[in-house]
């Protein structure tokens, strides 16, 4: 796949653009590039198709974060064909309606209702893990409503006995066509049929079950299973979990998000993992073992003598498995920061000031002098 845009950049707005400096930035791109003022263009529609995607992400408070912090991996990857930014469970008909409303006269370009099979539609649902859990892979059980086939009316919505009338207003089509003046010219505009609601059908008597529906819900509880290596936003998909499919199209399908919750000690940075270790002035100068805390339990860590604060180093494959391969790991940066004694007895700052003088030489001299440490050190030889 050829390299993403920034999204940003597609819209040609800041990082820190408003709702509705986006939406308008949306809405010159949409009507430049709409595929019914350019048909046939498939450049255009390239564009047109990249500005909606960019607007749709953008103009979710929630996923504009995942993308801020993410960039386009917020929506990328996941295992087992899982995640990536599925662009056809997106609402596109509610960005049209919000974007075109007023010059589409209400309608949106709906993707067209066939009477042939139709997959169901995907579900979106979202479940928090800890940062543990990311790493290492977790099974979480979620509840869920779904849709199922009325058993009493098979589908049809029409009270057991009595079958459903071909919409007399479309002819069962579930559209109806009409033409219109807009800004940019003549627009064909598609709409679902008012009387029917698009299904080309009229219910006379309802099915008592489902209320004409052809539907019930109910509520399942499922296990997903979280595979090791999954990052905050990603998603799992569970297969055939969405909403029912039409005239025999099969279901749709379950999007998990996952939300990880922030760990106190590390920071995730793609497959890397970061923290910060306190150790003492004494340790950093003379060198020793510590305990570092990674995401396996404690290891021993060798200071080298004479670490300076914020001296970063580095475990090896210590960091978060990929998600494609559970061996291959990233790394575990660790900040040394040094501490700074605050309180001190009365001895321990004597002793300090005895350290000082054979270290650096007489206090005037070294309170004067930026760097102190260097000069003092040379000065003895
Ligand atoms: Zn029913
Ligand atoms: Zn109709």
């Amino acid at each position: 796949m050829a390299e993403k845009r920034d999204y940003y950049e597609v819209l040609g707005v800041s990082r820190n653009a408003s709702d509705s400096e986006l939406k308008s930035a949306y809405r010159k791109l949409a009507k430049k590039y709409h595929p019914d003022t350019n048909p046939g263009n498939q450049e255009a529609e390239a564009k047109f198709k990249e500005a909606s995607e960019a607007y749709a992400v953008l103009s979710d408070p929630e996923k504009r974060r995942q993308y801020d912090q993410f960039g386009h991996a917020a929506f990328e990857g996941g295992a087992g064909g899982a995640g990536g930014f599925d662009f056809s469970s997106m609402d596109m008909g509610d960005i049209f309606g919000d974007i075109f409303g007023d010059f589409f006269g209400g309608g949106s370009r709906s993707r067209s209702r066939s009477s042939g099979p139709m997959k169901g539609q995907n579900i979106r649902t979202s479940v928090r893990i800890s940062f543990h859990e990311s790493c290492f892979g977790v099974d979480k059980e979620i509840d869920i409503v779904l849709k199922d086939e009325c058993a009493a009316c098979h589908g049809t919505g029409a009270k057991p006995g009595t079958s459903p009338q071909t919409c007399p207003k479309c002819g069962g089509k579930g559209q109806v066509v009409f033409t219109q003046q807009s800004l940019f010219g003549v627009v064909r505009n598609v709409q679902s049929c008012p009387d029917c609601h698009g299904t080309g059908k009229i219910i006379k008597e309802r099915c008592p079950d489902c209320g004409g529906s052809g539907y019930i819900s109910r509520k399942r509880n499922l296990s997903v299973s979280i595979p090791a290596g999954i990052d905050n936003g990603q998603c799992v998909r569970i297969r055939d979990k969405g909403e029912p499919g039409v005239n025999g199209g099969g279901r749709g399908d379950l999007l998990v998000e996952v939300i990880v919750g922030n760990d106190p000690i590390f920071k995730r940075q793609d497959m890397d993992i970061y923290s910060t270790v306190p150790i003492t002035f004494t340790k950093a100068a003379l060198g020793g073992d510590i305990r570092i805390k990674t995401i396996d339990g404690e290891v021993m860590y060798t200071v080298k003598a004479g670490t300076q604060t914020d001296t970063r180093v580095r475990l090896r494959g210590k960091g978060v498995p990929s998600l494609r391969n559970k061996q291959v790991r990233g790394d575990h940066y660790v900040t040394l920061v040094v501490q700074i004694p605050t309180k001190m007895t009365a001895l321990q700052r004597e002793q300090l000031m005895e350290f000082d003088k054979v270290m650096y030489g007489e206090q005037e001299e070294h309170t004067e002098d930026p760097k102190p440490k260097k000069k003092g050190i040379k000065r003895k030889k």
